[in-house]
């Protein structure tokens, strides 16, 4: 999914990755320490079936369809090449089989109800757009965090973005699945300032099951990142009734408290915001209905890590 261009470095040839990125949000204070600029891949090799950006999920750019901003003028059928939008009994209807993703469409939406979500950049690119909040993360002990998606599924654009942050004296934070290969995490490391690990089952069948994956690469990757004492702040989706469990909560302040990493672990409750992103991407919600935590729900959670005598909060 990645390419390369040329260019010169000190008089010498060098490849720059370029990789799919979906956006790039200025003054993020939820992504790591301080104000941050936070860079989200496009493409995850998970799918969590509560995965709060569902355009993050495909490794290529989607068409993201805001219906309720349609006014139903019909501008974008007539300049769609494929005929992939009809009217079907009084309403714009896209038939997204036959939508190429040119963007044509959302060029001619004057309600900017049609937008493609991703695009390739190359690390110069997304470092020009980074750079312009330095003195932020200077003043607040902030910096930048690369997530997604999954940014490790872009090892290349990712080591190139992480050894010109690292030129300039920025913190640098990682947000990650750890579903990934040791060694493609491993060169990265001491480019790191902290890694931003979710934590989600501790049962692989039921992580099979809810992400698509077992858990046991995730496991054994949070144990080397143990080992050599990298700095990792652990995040746990709290979803009621798939990750809130006893059985679960538990065996994860264990496993935690095994591996004698010096941590701390962030509850983040689920919400429903992202469902109509949903079908606005054309993916089916596949989760089964459940409830937002209440504040009392989500503290009582605290239970299972302070036992273990692991710091815990809520959000972030
Ligand atoms: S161009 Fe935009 S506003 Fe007009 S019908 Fe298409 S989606 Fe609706
Ligand atoms: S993105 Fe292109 S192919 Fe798809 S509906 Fe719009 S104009 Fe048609």
């Amino acid at each position: 999914m990645q390419s390369f261009r040329e260019k010169t470095i000190g008089g010498y040839n060098c490849f720059v990755a370029n990789g799919y990125i979906f956006d790039v949000r200025r003054f993020s204070i939820h992504d790591g320490p301080g104000i941050r600029t936070t860079v989200f891949f496009k493409g995850c090799p998970l799918h969590c079936l509560w995965c709060h950006n569902p355009e993050s999920q495909l490794f290529s750019p989607e068409l993201m369809i805001l219906s309720n901003r349609c006014i139903g003028c019909g501008a974008c059928s007539v300049v769609c090449p494929y005929g992939a939008i009809s009217e079907v009994d009084g309403v714009w209807v896209t038939d997204r089989k036959k939508c190429v993703v040119c963007g044509k469409c959302g060029e001619v939406c004057y309600a900017d109800g049609r937008q493609i979500v991703g695009e390739q950049k190359s690390a110069d690119e997304i470092m020009k757009i980074i750079d312009q909040d330095k003195a932020f993360y200077l003043e607040s002990n902030g910096g930048v965090t690369f997530s997604g998606g999954e940014p490790l599924a872009q090892p290349d654009l990712l080591q190139e973005l992480l050894e010109q942050c690292k030129a300039r004296g920025y913190h640098t934070a990682l947000d990650t699945s750890g579903n990934a290969a040791w060694g493609v995490i491993e060169p990265l490391l001491d480019k790191l300032d902290l890694i931003l690990f979710d934590l989600k089952l501790m049962s692989s069948d039921l992580h099979r099951h809810y992400t698509g994956a077992g858990n046991e690469l995730i496991l054994s990757n949070l144990r080397e990142l143990a080992k050599r004492m990298v700095s990792v702040w652990i995040r746990v989706p709290i979803i009621p009734g798939v990750t809130d469990g006893e059985a679960n909560l538990s065996a994860m302040a264990e496993f935690l408290s095994e591996l004698k990493l010096q941590t701390r672990v962030f509850l983040l409750p689920y919400h429903h915001v992202a469902t109509t992103k949903y079908a606005n991407v054309g993916h089916d919600y596949k989760l089964e209905p459940t409830h937002i935590p209440t504040e009392a729900e989500m503290t009582a959670l605290d239970y299972y890590f302070k036992q273990a005598g692991i710091p815990v909060q809520h959000g972030g």
